[in-house]
């Protein structure tokens, strides 16, 4: 039922339309029988200060943000959280005191789908990531918090990569960051207890292939941020060599479980977020 006292949450992102997010937070509302409605609003780049007014104005109790505002969106807040500063993103809005707090909630969203969804315990684990860009600035460094023996970042520009990995260091005090270049890809990946992939690589049928399967084997964990193909190319191959394979749904509803969590003061049911996502 909505009435004068529910409470509204947004997704915005320009565009929006493919967002899953409204389906699983008000499906995961409906479950806790919280009132409250969770909506989606396409919001043009130049239009995200006004935004923020209208959040304040009208009293929006929470917010995800999502591509093309995750980093602009930070000078409109009235603070961060220190995850958010070290990923130097935000993928949540929260209110206290009156004030709008950005926080992201991506690399632990990814870590306990990884411990959950597959049982890897990243400590003392070598790690191959694909990737320099956002997703992966999340991934990175939570997995360097983890306690893996070495996380070796791999991107097409590398002075992406470069720089990521200087920045992790420098605010996670772990030196097992690296950056690695085209040439030592292939050994790194077959060294590796686990390969995360934060390029949007395998998102179409026509993409390239970053890995070959002489990459894989059975000890691995193949993990694809992409959940749309449900199976991408890379997790295909992975597969066929014996990985264990896991898509970026169970990141998907976690970092959403705990944007909820933060708006709400409730845990969510995430076998409802997981089932409305797969459209079950
Ligand atoms: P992004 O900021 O665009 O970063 C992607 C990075 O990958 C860029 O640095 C890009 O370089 C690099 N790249 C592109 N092609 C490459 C290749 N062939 N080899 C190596 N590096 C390559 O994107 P993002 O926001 O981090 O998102 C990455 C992916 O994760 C997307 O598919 C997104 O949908 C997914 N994601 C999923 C979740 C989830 O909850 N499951 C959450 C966040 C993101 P250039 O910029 O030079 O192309």
């Amino acid at each position: 039922m909505i009435n004068a006292q529910t409470k509204l949450f947004c997704v915005i992102g320009h565009p929006i339309k493919h967002s899953k997010s409204p389906d699983m937070h008000n499906a995961a509302l409906k479950k806790s029988g919280i009132n409250g409605c969770y909506v989606a609003f396409d919001i043009a780049p130049e239009k995200l200060c006004d935004f923020v007014a209208g959040m304040r104005a009208m009293g929006i109790a929470g917010a995800n943000v999502t591509i093309p505002h995750k980093e602009s969106i930070v000078k409109y807040l009235d603070g961060v959280t220190k995850e958010a500063e070290i990923i130097g993103a935000v993928n949540t809005i929260f209110v206290e005191n009156e004030k709008l707090i950005g926080d992201n909630t991506d690399g632990r969203g990814f870590i306990i789908s990884l411990m959950k969804d597959s049982g890897f315990d990243p400590k003392d684990k070598k790690v191959v990531v694909l990737g320099a860009g956002g997703a992966s600035r999340a991934v990175v460094s939570k997995l360097a918090d983890e306690g893996c023996s070495e996380v070796a970042v791999y991107d097409i520009d590398s002075e992406k990569s470069e720089i990521l990995a200087d920045k992790v260091r420098e605010v996670t005090k772990k030196n097992s960051v690296l950056s690695i270049k085209a040439k030592e890809l292939t050994e790194k990946a077959k060294e590796a207890d686990l390969i995360v992939n934060c390029t949007p690589v395998g998102m179409k049928e026509t993409d390239p292939v970053i890995l070959n399967e002489e990459c894989f084997n059975t000890k691995q964990v193949v993990y694809d941020l992409i959940y749309n193909p449900e199976k991408t190319a890379l997790l295909k191959s992975a597969e066929k060599k014996g990985a264990r394979i896991l898509n970026g749904m169970g990141m998907l509803v976690y970092q959403g479980a705990l944007a909820f969590e933060k708006w709400t003061g409730e845990k969510p049911d995430t076998e409802v977020m997981f089932k409305m996502i797969k459209g079950e």
